[in-house]
């Protein structure tokens, strides 16, 4: 049976990205050595980190003056990391979520925090609006898709100040104006490549403005500096990064990664409003077309153990909803196909029809 993969993160990716990953493990550019045998710099492994970095520039537009770094920590460092470098006085963040949440609490190490606005007590089913950002912050935070609620901030929003954002789970999903951002990042593991790697595209002007000392690891300026090379850079999934990142050019780049989004995101949509067992979690306008988070109805609620046993017995892999959601969760990043989401639908049809 063919399973589709709708894992929340570590995630699908292109069949030929893994296949291309896997060989270089088995034998890199025939060389007869594994890419983890050999020197982040050899001079095979260079181009490697240079085609990466370049492509990311092409796929998104980055405008001069901006660097692309692959870090290791995850995003969960980058929380930090941020503040470290952009925090003087004070930042703005928009709390949306568990992971904007996170962000928050590591900011506050740094100096004042003010949160804009929270959708936190009704469980982050929206993206707050209206708020206002200071316009004495440092910069403005914010978690552009929100992996485990199912809401996305799909348009760079505007504001007064430098916006700073974590992109982990819909980078390379649609296209962006980086002019508007400080800084961007992101783990890899859920729209870029495997786990392991971490990518930050900073404004290089931006860096060095903040009094305090920053030890040399958590400064972006080394980073930036040495290319990525300071230290021993995550060499396989730099590797996979770069595979996946000629799979979205040969796609048709982020305009087509886009487009499918929102395909596979209508199709699914529309049928969990369809449907009389399923009812969507979040509010219509700000629906994530990466995540896409549904519950049964409440008169249907004892359903959904089974729905979920239904699911899984017709190859449907990891829709289980994240555990403060509940419900179910079809994570449709870059690399799901339509087909994936259609038989998805037609599990929820079947579903309804012998209910
Ligand atoms: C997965 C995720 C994280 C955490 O990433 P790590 O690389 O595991 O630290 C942070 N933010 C968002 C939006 C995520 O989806």
């Amino acid at each position: 049976m063919k399973k589709y993969n709708f894992n929340a993160g570590p995630s699908i990716l292109p069949r030929e990205v893994i296949e291309a990953t896997a060989q270089a493990c088995l034998d890199f550019n025939g060389s007869g050595l594994s890419l983890m045998e050999i020197s982040h710099r050899a001079k095979d492994f260079q181009p490697v980190m240079d085609e990466a970095v370049a492509l990311m520039k092409e796929l998104l537009d980055i405008p001069e003056g901006y660097a692309v770094i692959f870090l290791g920590g995850g995003a969960s460092l980058q929380f930090c990391q941020v503040p470290y470098n952009f925090l003087e006085k004070k930042a703005a963040y928009l709390n949306t979520g568990v992971w904007a949440k996170k962000a928050i609490k590591e900011a506050k190490l740094f100096g004042e925090v003010v949160e804009v606005a929270s959708s936190a007590e009704s469980t982050y089913t929206f993206i707050p609006k209206g708020y206002t950002v200071p316009a004495d912050a440092d910069y403005f935070h914010i978690t552009t898709n929100n992996t485990i609620y199912g809401t996305e901030i799909r348009k760079d929003p505007d504001s007064p100040v430098p916006l700073v954002a974590d992109m982990s789970s819909d980078i390379l999903s649609r296209p962006i104006d980086v002019s508007k951002y400080n800084c961007i990042y992101g783990g890899a593991q859920k729209n870029l490549s495997m786990a392991g790697v971490t990518f930050v595209i900073v404004k290089e002007d931006a860096l060095g403005k903040v009094s305090r000392p920053i030890p040399t690891m958590l400064d972006y300026r080394t980073h930036v500096e040495k290319g990525s090379m300071f230290n021993t850079p995550p060499v396989v999934p730099v590797y996979c990064a770069l595979q996946n990142l000629k799979w979205v050019k040969k796609m048709g780049g982020v305009e087509a990664m886009d487009r499918r989004a929102n395909e596979r995101a209508c199709i699914l949509y529309d049928e969990i409003d369809r449907n009389k067992l399923f009812r969507g979690t979040v509010e219509a306008e700000d629906r994530s077309v990466m995540n896409i988070c549904f519950v049964m109805k409440d008169e249907y609620k004892d359903l959904e153990a089974d729905f979920m046993k239904f699911a899984t017995d017709h190859g449907m892999v990891g829709v289980k909803g994240h555990r403060s959601v509940g419900g179910f969760r079809a994570s449709c990043y870059n690399a799901m196909s339509v087909e994936g989401v259609q038989a998805l639908v037609a599990c929820m049809q079947e579903f309804e029809r012998v209910h």
